[in-house]
């Protein structure tokens, strides 16, 4: 039987920094992916990795501090946080990111001004400064790798900041990009899963694709290995240390998703590789779970016709749609039900409200409803403004029109659509307070001045209505863990020889989005505690 010292199931962004952490630290890895293809959510994500007291933060001047971050997760604490993984990630996040650049495993830079999502709470960076951007990679460095990561022939030619997404104004020059392109330089997560590999790739880790592991070896309550499967042959693989789960979430396991989700779920942005395996694994070795009824919500859009590889759903988060002026969401009644500008993944209350009357939620499902205004200046999906509006978007020359296509009552939505205009027009909104966070304002048109940039009237047709869905980025729940990133039994006591990383586990930072990145920090950091602890978990 082959033996390593450590074994890593999962070639996504947590697995690949407790690659090059137990590497580093001494150990020989083996890089398991299930896929033919590496990368998962990480290669299809914008890629921002929150830290907070990060390098770049230090270099800039800006202030941070581990107390300040911790204060920051205290004040927004439902009962998920377990104070030994969070000041595990607060911790070490800054050391994990000055090692994995030190490997030239990242490359980034300050997001400028992207504020933490909640500016209002002690320790926030309302300023910005914990979320990182990537710098661009050139894909040729890769070789033939380069077309082994997940979806890379759908280019991001653009680093994040470059776009309205992350504060720029989306506009660079088009030699420039063609320049990018003919280089096949890229951007956002396709620049950080390819660094990550790049090196892996330089320190002999190179990943085992298109293996299923169907069980996790044991000797006695030690976890050893795993039995997997490999082009219909079967094989086993020794771990002299441990084996680490860095599968990604379980939203594309259907089972898993309607036992633990709190609410509904069916329009994931995530691509369909995080299909819940690891979490089946960890149960299986008697892991106590943490987080399950959590994710990291977004409302997303379906774009239909436009499915994965193999043919699954695919959704893209809703942002700019619900944020900038002359839109709002309403529900089914007509009725506006949220901030629409708020943060994506808190968002997901709103839309899982339950009315015990009709014994239903009545805000899903949703629509986005806009105007020939919005419609000239912004974009929805991936129709850029400007572009023809594509016909998965309902029109119609007027509001009760509208309304009769969406079988929304058309009173309800004129009523609710007068009452908006009069917000816009006074820079108020009494309803939900659209417009008062600095956050609201991040992803609204700055070209506007005041609330206006998130604030203006739906009043000129045609009119435009889309439906929203509850999506997510990826689950955070799963077998819960100590500091040293140790799966625990269910008694609570870690389970020898067996540790996880990233969506696979329940995150350290619990249900929050901390800030944008707040989920690639922690899965980075983590793998990085992962892989270390692994590596020495034998000696
Ligand atoms: C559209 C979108 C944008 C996003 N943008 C951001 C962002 O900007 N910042 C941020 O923080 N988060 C973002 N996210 C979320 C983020 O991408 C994920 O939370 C993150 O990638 C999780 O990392 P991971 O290592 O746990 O999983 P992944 O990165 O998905 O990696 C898991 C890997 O495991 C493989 N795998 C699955 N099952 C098995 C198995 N049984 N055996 C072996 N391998 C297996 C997968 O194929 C994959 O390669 C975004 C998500 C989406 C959908």
């Amino acid at each position: 039987m082959e033996n390593v010292d450590v074994i890593i199931l999962g070639c996504g962004a947590s697995g690949m920094a407790a690659a090059l952490a137990a590497h580093e630290t001494g150990a020989s890895v083996a890089l398991i992916e299930r896929f033919d293809r590496i990368g998962g959510t990480a290669a299809i994500s914008g890629g921002v990795i929150w830290v907070p007291n990060n390098p770049r933060q230090r270099a800039a001047g800006m202030a941070d501090s581990r107390e300040d971050a911790l204060a920051y997760f205290r004040a927004l604490d439902h009962g998920d946080l377990v104070d030994e993984t969070l000041e595990a990630f607060v911790n070490t996040g800054p050391e994990a990111l000055e090692f994995l650049e030190a490997q030239g495993a990242l490359s980034v830079s300050l997001l400028q001004g992207y504020p933490d999502y909640y500016v209002d709470r002690p320790g926030a960076k309302p300023e910005g400064g914990r979320a990182l951007d990537h710098d661009l990679f050139a894909l040729g460095e890769l070789g033939d790798w380069a077309s082994r990561i997940y979806a890379i022939e759908e280019p991001k030619p653009m680093m994040l900041r470059e776009t309205p997404l992350g504060g720029g104004s989306g506009v660079v020059d088009p030699s420039e990009l063609q320049r990018r392109m003919e280089n096949q330089e890229r951007g956002f997560g396709q620049a950080m899963v390819a660094r990550l590999l790049k090196a892996c790739l330089a320190r002999g880790i190179e990943p085992r694709t298109g293996v299923e592991t169907k069980r996790l070896l044991r000797d006695g309550a030690r976890i050893v290995g795993i039995e997997g499967e490999q082009a219909g042959k079967s094989f086993q693989l020794h771990a002299n240390n441990a084996v680490i789960i860095a599968t990604g979430g379980f939203e594309w396991d259907e089972d898993a998703r309607q036992t633990f989700l709190k609410g509904p779920m069916d329009a994931p942005a995530s691509p369909p590789t995080a299909r819940g395996e690891g979490l089946a694994l960890a149960m299986k070795a008697g892991a106590k779970l943490g987080n399950m009824t959590q994710a990291w919500w977004a409302p997303t859009l379906v774009i239909p016709d436009n499915p994965w590889e193999g043919g699954e759903q695919r959704a893209a988060p809703v942002l700019i749609e619900r944020t900038a002026p002359h839109s709002i969401m309403v529900n089914r009644t007509g009725k506006r039900f949220c901030n629409e500008a708020a943060n994506y993944s808190a968002l997901a209350g709103a839309f899982h409200a339950f009315d015990p009357q009709t014994y239903d939620y009545p805000n899903l499902p949703a629509w986005l409803i806009c105007d020939a205004q919005y419609v000239e200046r912004y974009p929805i999906g991936p129709r850029l403004p400007g572009q023809p509006v594509p016909e998965w978007v309902q029109s119609a020359q007027t509001l009760e029109a509208l309304a009769e296509m969406l079988g929304i009552d058309a009173d309800a939505l004129s009523e609710t659509v007068t009452r908006f205009n009069s917000h816009a027009a006074s820079g108020q909104d009494p309803d939900f307070s659209r417009g008062t966070s600095s956050y609201d304002h991040f992803y609204g048109d700055r070209s506007r001045e005041g609330a206006a940039v998130t604030l203006g009237p739906i009043e000129q047709g045609p009119f435009y209505a889309v439906e929203i869905r509850m999506g997510l980025l990826g689950t955070n729940g799963g077998p819960r863990t100590d500091g040293k990133a140790q799966i625990l039994n269910h008694d609570g006591e870690p389970i020898a020889g067996l540790y996880g990383a990233g969506n696979a586990i329940a995150c350290p930072t619990g249900g929050i989005y901390a800030g944008a990145g707040g989920t690639l920090g922690p899965a980075l950091t983590f793998g990085y505690i992962a892989g270390r602890s692994a590596a020495k978990a034998n000696t």
